[in-house]
C-alpha cells in the first residue's frame, strides 16, 4: 500500500509526498511530531502536519537565515536561535570561526532529541562545545535577557499555537532589548503569496522598532507559495550595503556573496505587500 503525506498549504490547496517509512510519530507535550523518510526529499521533520525541514532542501533555508545576518554584522560573537530545534541554523552559525557562543532556545525537547536521532546531518552541531541548548519558551527567554546577543534568529513554526507570540510587535521590542547596541534580528516570515497579511504585519512591526528593516526571499522547494520571506531588523548595519568582496569563502550550497545582494531585489507583488517602492 502506498503512503502519502498531504500537507495543506492553505485551506484549499495541498502538496503530497510519497512516504517510504515513518521513522517516528508521537504526540509531544506541544505538538504532533513525525519524522518521515520520503522518496523525493529524503527524511523530513513534520510538526502538526507541516513540513519543517527535509534532508534534501534544508540547506536553502538554514544558510539564508544565518549567513545573511552573520555576514552583515562585522563581528558577531554571541547568537541566539529561538525555535530551530532541528539544529540546522546552529550548524551554519558555527561555520563562522568568530562565533563564541550559540544558544538554542527550543520549547519542545522532543524535537531536539528526535532530530538528533534521525536527522544527524542537520542536528550534529547541537553537540558542539560552543552551542548551549536551553529547553523553554523563547518569548520568556528573550524577555529575561538584556543587551546580550549580537544576533537573534527566530527559526519558528508558523504563527499558530506556541509560535503565535513569536510574530508580534511586543516580542520584537523584547528582542531589540535583548540585542546589543548594534545587534541584528532575523525571522522566517512566511509566504507573501499565500499569507500577505502576515508578511505585511511583521514587516511593519519590525520597521516601527529597528533603524533598518529589510525583507529578502529564497525559493525553498518544500515551502509553499514559491518564494519564502525573511525579515531583518537591524540597529545599525544595512544588509544590502555589505561589501561582498570582503565576504570570505564558506562551504555553502545556496548562499553566495552575490546572492547576499540579489536576494533583497523583490518582485513587484512583494514590494506591494510590504508597502515599499
Ligand atoms: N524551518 C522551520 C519552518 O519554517 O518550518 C522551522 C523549524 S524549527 C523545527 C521550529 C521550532 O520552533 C519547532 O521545533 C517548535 O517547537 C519551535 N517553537 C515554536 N514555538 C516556540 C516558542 N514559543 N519558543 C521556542 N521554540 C518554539
Amino acid at each position: 500500500m502506498e503512503m502519502w503525506l498531504k500537507e495543506m498549504q492553505i485551506k484549499d490547496a495541498a502538496m503530497t509526498y510519497k512516504v517510504k517509512e515513518t521513522l517516528v510519530r508521537k504526540k509531544t507535550k506541544y505538538q504532533d511530531l513525525a519524522i518521515l523518510d520520503t522518496e523525493a526529499f529524503g527524511r523530513m521533520l513534520v510538526l502538526d502536519g507541516i513540513i519543517q525541514t527535509s534532508i534534501n532542501d534544508e540547506f536553502v533555508y538554514h544558510e539564508m537565515i544565518t549567513h545573511i545576518p552573520l555576514f552583515t554584522h562585522p563581528n558577531p560573537k554571541k547568537i541566539l536561535v529561538v525555535g530551530g530545534g532541528d539544529g540546522g541554523a546552529i550548524r551554519e552559525i558555527l561555520k563562522h570561526p568568530g562565533v563564541e557562543k550559540a544558544v538554542l532556545c527550543e520549547i519542545d525537547e522532543d524535537v531536539v532529541n528526535e532530530c538528533k536521532k534521525y536527522l544527524p546531518e542537520i542536528s550534529h552541531a547541537l553537540d558542539d562545545s560552543r552551542c548551549e541548548v536551553f529547553i523553554g519558551d523563547g518569548i520568556k527567554y528573550v524577555m529575561e535577557h538584556k543587551n546580550e546577543f549580537d544576533i537573534i534568529i527566530v527559526d519558528s513554526t508558523d504563527p499558530f499555537n506556541n509560535a503565535e507570540g513569536l510574530f508580534g510587535g511586543n516580542f520584537y521590542k523584547d528582542i531589540s532589548n535583548a540585542l546589543t547596541i548594534d545587534g541584528i534580528f532575523i525571522a522566517q516570515t512566511e509566504t507573501p503569496f499565500f499569507l500577505p497579511e502576515t508578511v505585511k504585519q511583521v514587516y511593519q512591526d519590525a520597521k516601527s522598532i529597528f533603524k533598518v528593516t529589510k525583507l529578502f526571499m529564497a525559493a525553498i522547494p518544500t515551502y509553499p507559495g514559491g518564494y519564502w520571506s525573511f525579515t531583518i531588523g537591524s540597529k545599525k548595519y544595512d544588509p544590502t550595503q555589505v561589501d561582498i568582496a570582503k565576504i570570505p569563502d564558506m562551504n555553502t550550497r545556496y548562499y553566495t556573496p552575490e546572492l547576499h545582494k540579489a536576494c533583497f531585489v523583490l518582485p513587484k507583488y512583494v514590494k506591494d505587500v510590504i508597502g515599499e517602492k
